[in-house]
Order: C-alpha cells, then sequence, then structure tokens
C-alpha cells in the first residue's frame, strides 16, 4: 500500500486544504503513512504570511533532502501560499531540483493529475495557476477530526491590509454557495460531526457576488437548524463589517459560540489608516460595547502587530489602551515582519530592535495579567467540555474546550467527541485545569 504525509504550516485554511489533500490521496488508493521517513509521497503545504515563515519553509526542504537522497522513488511536493509567488518558485526551481511537484491554491484539485504524470514521466510537474472564479466542490475531504470539522465557507481576500500578503496568494474573494454549505454540514452531522469552524478570511462579508438572498447572520440562522451540529464557531471577522444583523445572530441562534476572534491589529488611528483596515479605534471600541451588551459572557478574542512602520510611543499607547479596555481573553501578538511584495514592505522604517523589544514586552505583560484574571474567574465553576482526546501536555489527562474556547485539561473517563460537565479547580493564563462531573 502507497502511502503519504503531510506537512502544513500556517493557518486554518491551509490545514482545510491539507485535509482535501489528504481526501484526494486516500480516494486515489494511499494511506496515510505513520512518519515522515516512511512515505511514498511528501507533500509540504507552505503558509506566507511572515518573512519568517518563508525562511523556515526553506530550512526545512533542505533536510527533506536527505529523506529524498535515502529514498530516492519517494515523490516530493510542495504547495500553499508560497508557491503563488513567482520569485519563490523560481528559487525552488533553481536550488532545489529534487522537488518533484510544484503548485499552487488555485490549482489543488488538480494534485491527483499532476501527481500521475510525475510517476508517469520523467520530469517534474511545475504547475501555478493565477486566481480563478471557480471553486472546486467536488474535491473530498478526509477530516482529522469525527466530533469536529473546518468548513471554509470562502476563498481569498478583497481587503488589501498593506502588511498583508494573503489577496496576492489566495486571490479575490468568492463565496460558496449556502446550498453546498448546509450540504457539507449536514453530511457531517450525520457522520456524528458537533463542532464546526466556519472558516474564511473574513466571514462578515460571506455572500458577496452570489446570486441569493443570503449573507453571514442568515447562514449561521440557517447552520443554527441543522440537527446533531451543537456548536458553531467562526473565523475570522473583519471589524469593519461586522453588523447589527451579525451580532444578533450571534446572540440569537443558541448552537453558536458565544467567542468572537476580532484582529484590533493596532489602537492607533493612523496606524489603521495607514495599515488600510478601514476602521478607528472608536469604532472598534464602539463594536465590543454592542457585542457585550447584547452578549454579556461573550468571549473576545484578537490579533495584534507591535512596531509597524511609523509607529510611534503615542501610537503603541493608544494600542495599550485599546488591550485595557476591551480584557481580551486571549491575543495573538506579533512584532511587525515586512512580506515582499505588499504596500507596507515599501514603507520607511526607523524603529530600533530595543524600541520593539520594549513595546512588545510591555503588550505581553499587561495581556497575560489579563488572562491570569480572566482565568481564575472559571475556578469552581462547571463548563460543558467538547473532549477532543488526551493532553498534549500531560498524557494522564483529557483535554477539550468550553463554549467560550478555553482549553481545558482535566480528570475523568470521557472519549473524544464527548460532550461532558468538568468542575475546574485550576487555572493559568492560557489554560484551565479541572475533574469531569459524573
Ligand atoms: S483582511 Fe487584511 S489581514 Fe485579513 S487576509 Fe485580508 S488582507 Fe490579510
Amino acid at each position: 500500500m502507497q502511502t503519504y504525509y503531510i506537512v502544513t504550516m500556517g493557518c486554518q485554511m491551509n490545514e482545510n486544504d491539507s485535509e482535501k489533500i489528504a481526501g484526494m490521496l486516500e480516494m486515489e488508493g494511499y494511506t496515510k503513512a505513520a512518519n515522515i521517513e516512511n512515505t511514498d509521497i511528501l507533500v509540504i503545504n507552505t503558509c506566507s504570511i511572515r518573512e519568517n515563515a518563508n525562511n523556515r519553509f526553506f530550512g526545512n526542504l533542505g533536510s527533506f533532502k536527505t529523506i529524498k537522497k535515502e529514498k530516492p522513488d519517494m515523490i516530493l511536493a510542495v504547495c500553499g501560499c508560497m508557491m503563488q509567488q513567482e520569485e519563490i518558485v523560481d528559487i525552488i526551481r533553481n536550488k532545489y531540483r529534487y522537488v518533484d511537484i510544484i503548485f499552487g491554491t488555485h490549482n489543488l484539485y488538480k494534485f491527483p493529475q499532476l501527481l500521475n504524470e510525475r510517476i508517469n514521466g520523467k520530469k517534474p510537474v511545475y504547475e501555478i495557476i493565477k486566481d480563478t472564479s471557480v471553486i472546486h466542490e467536488e474535491i473530498p475531504i478526509k477530516h482529522e477530526y469525527n466530533h469536529k470539522a473546518y468548513v471554509s465557507i470562502t476563498f481569498g481576500c478583497d481587503n488589501f491590509c498593506t502588511y498583508c500578503i494573503v489577496p496576492y496568494t489566495r486571490g479575490r474573494e468568492k463565496s460558496r454557495t449556502s446550498e453546498n454549505i448546509l450540504n457539507e454540514v449536514k453530511s457531517l452531522a450525520n457522520k456524528g460531526c458537533k463542532e464546526i469552524m466556519l472558516l474564511g478570511q473574513n466571514v462578515n462579508s460571506y455572500g458577496k457576488g452570489l446570486n441569493e438572498d443570503i449573507d453571514f447572520s442568515k447562514l449561521l440562522r440557517r447552520l443554527n437548524e441543522i440537527d446533531g451540529i451543537q456548536r458553531i464557531r467562526f473565523m475570522t471577522s473583519h471589524p469593519k463589517d461586522l453588523s447589527d444583523k451579525m451580532i444578533d445572530a450571534i446572540e440569537e441562534c443558541d448552537k453558536v459560540c458565544k467567542n468572537i476572534h476580532l484582529p484590533l491589529q493596532s489602537g492607533s488611528n493612523s496606524i489603521l489608516k495607514a495599515m488600510n483596515r478601514k476602521y478607528t479605534k472608536e469604532h472598534y471600541l464602539s463594536l465590543i460595547d454592542k457585542l457585550r451588551d447584547k452578549i454579556p459572557d461573550i468571549t473576545i478574542s484578537t490579533d495584534i502587530i507591535v512596531g509597524f512602520p511609523s509607529e510611534t510611543e503615542e501610537d503603541f499607547m493608544h494600542t495599550l489602551d485599546v488591550v485595557e479596555k476591551v480584557k481580551y481573553d486571549s491575543a495573538f501578538t506579533f512584532i511587525y515582519s515586512p512580506r515582499n511584495g505588499t504596500i507596507a514592505a515599501k514603507m520607511p522604517y526607523e524603529i530600533s530592535e530595543s524600541t520593539l523589544k520594549d513595546r512588545f514586552d510591555r503588550l505581553i505583560k499587561l495581556q497575560h495579567g489579563i488572562m491570569a484574571d480572566l482565568s481564575e474567574k472559571y475556578v469552581g465553576t462547571v463548563q460543558e467540555v467538547l473532549t477532543d482526546g488526551f493532553s498534549k501536555t500531560d498524557k494522564n489527562m483529557l483535554c477539550g474546550r468550553t463554549r467560550s474556547n478555553k482549553l481545558v485539561n482535566f480528570l475523568g473517563n470521557s472519549r473524544e467527541g464527548d460532550i461532558v460537565n468538568v468542575l475546574i479547580n485550576n487555572a493559568t493564563p492560557f489554560h484551565l485545569k479541572g475533574e469531569m462531573l459524573k
């Protein structure tokens, strides 16, 4: 039996793409290899969101040469966002000639065909196509878990934030029809799936360009009706498109988890303008007020970039001010790194390393303090937890997530996919600990 192994870098969209690659390979008769050393096909699904992702990829690619030397018949395929950048493909063609197949995000559906071309021919197969308006619904998906699944609802992005490469690598925004999404979720529910995570670069603008009367709030309401599904999550929400209708839908749909990821990026209006984010600090804070007025127990997470070009101490203080006011349940914090091909990469840069480090440390200290206080409030409460299996950090404990998306390690005897009640008896800023109630 021929085997495959997929290395996935980057975000949930990439993880979902890897599930499609696995689905196509299994359809062709391949099975998942136990480890990278024993695979017949090795697929590297790349991410280009940060410069260090590029460096990591080329570092890894160098190390795969050893595996390829020991197993010359193994097929090495590279795909994903980085492959939509011509200069990257040129480097691979010239310096990493042992790569057998290169394909991009827009021709993922053709992987089995490209693989057969490589197996039946002698030459490496490189095929990258530019953006297309077609969505390939026919691709089979091998979901990683039975009890929870990613469901992509849009592809690409039209927002062109000045620091971001995604609109160039994933193309213009396209929405799947509601019928296709509903059918996929019904089929998942029939197979025992309890939680879905709806994915899109900006789920709030779902429906744009479709020939039907639909938007994200209507989609949530329809998904909420599907028997078997017990939790609906979604990401990412762009603040500029978060409507009152959507906030109402989150509140009113009982299966929609009261949890939102709302990237702030910066609290300074001049930096938000330079980022082309199309909202202000005041608007962002008004959205938080609306969310909390309607849904008092909602949990909120965010993304923040420190040290965007021209960020002053005053700009940074605005970011700290928002963090202080919102009190995020979690935050992904990044030091700005320029991405080749973006507008921001051409902006003059004068922030010193020491200033960057100082700002980043202050932000982390503030955010971790907030998370510690918020986590502490869970101690003594009973939380509904969807069991994911054994904890990665403590094999004697199970782990899962609350509806509010808090990670919980707990003692008990539930199985993957069970929804159980857990008494929380300990908290750190990053996770909770507890004991399952009988
Ligand atoms: S909304 Fe902005 S940050 Fe998000 S994917 Fe689109 S361009 Fe990138």
